[in-house]
């Protein structure tokens, strides 16, 4: 099955009202060009802004993070309904950056998996193994063990609906990137835990590398067979770094 690049900006916690309009003004004007498809996850505070600066092309919108809980008192924290309500269609979930400095368990990541489901948002779910876990040769387990609280949590069609990132912790904005033969061994891991609940969903599923993806490595990450596209932190803050990433794709 052919399954379409997605390339996915994941901005963290960059920008400025004035740099992202550089970004937009640079980046979306050519992107219709482009062959894959293409999605930005910006802090939440600039999502309306960009909702509009994205309104009638082909770049598609995310946030970074959700709270698992539909509305309360749960101070700083957003809402999937309120992604919804300002124009997000995908929402990033379980980033390591969230595991590691803000706790996000597997049992929370895949509660927010709910939540996010449940008001139709598309999930970009993280997994991904530390340095110590590779070197105990443990990368397998771990990876599988976080895709397994999210499955369980939303089913195999829903997560077949957004996709999957496999993020090597030691490889983001390290400047180290996992070798394609590498991440194609995880890729093809996490799409066999798939076929095991739903084997069409794993079919469809697309299955993204991140770890300091860059103009210079993107072409040959997505010439391997089930790697279907990538999450880009660093590289994507530049307008033009990302468009030659999204380049890089062919179908
Ligand atoms: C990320 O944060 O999702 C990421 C992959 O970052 P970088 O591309 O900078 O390694």
């Amino acid at each position: 099955m052919t399954r379409k690049i997605l390339a996915a900006a994941n901005w963290k916690m960059n920008g400025s009202r004035t740099a992202n309009r550089a970004w937009t003004d640079s980046f979306v004007p050519r992107s219709a060009e482009l062959a894959c498809n293409i999605l930005v996850c910006a802090p939440s505070v600039y999502l309306s802004d960009l909702d509009r600066a994205f309104e009638g092309t082909k770049v598609m919108l995310g946030a970074q993070d959700v709270n698992e809980h539909a509305n309360g008192a749960y101070t700083g924290e957003t809402a999937a309904a309120m992604l919804k309500d300002v124009g997000c269609e995908w929402v990033i979930i379980g980033h390591s950056e969230r595991r590691t400095l803000y706790g996000d368990s597997n049992e929370r990541v895949a509660a927010k998996c709910r939540a996010a489901h449940e008001q139709g948002l598309r999930v970009v779910l993280c997994v991904g193994e530390t340095l110590q876990e590779r070197e105990a040769g443990t990368t397998i387990d771990v990876v599988t063990e976080q895709l397994q609280a999210a499955l369980n949590a939303i089913g195999p069609q829903a997560l077949a609906a957004g996709a999957l990132a496999y993020e090597p912790v030691w490889a983001i904005g390290t400047g180290k990137t996992a070798t394609p033969a590498q991440a194609q061994e995880v890729h093809a891991a996490l799409r066999d835990a798939v076929r095991a609940v739903d084997p069409e969903s794993a079919d469809a599923l697309r299955i993204l590398y991140g770890g300091s993806v860059k103009p210079a490595n993107a072409a040959e990450l997505f010439a391997m067979p089930d790697i279907d596209g990538a999450l880009v932190g660093g590289a994507a803050l530049k307008a033009e770094d990302f468009y030659s990433i999204c380049a890089s794709a062919q179908v």
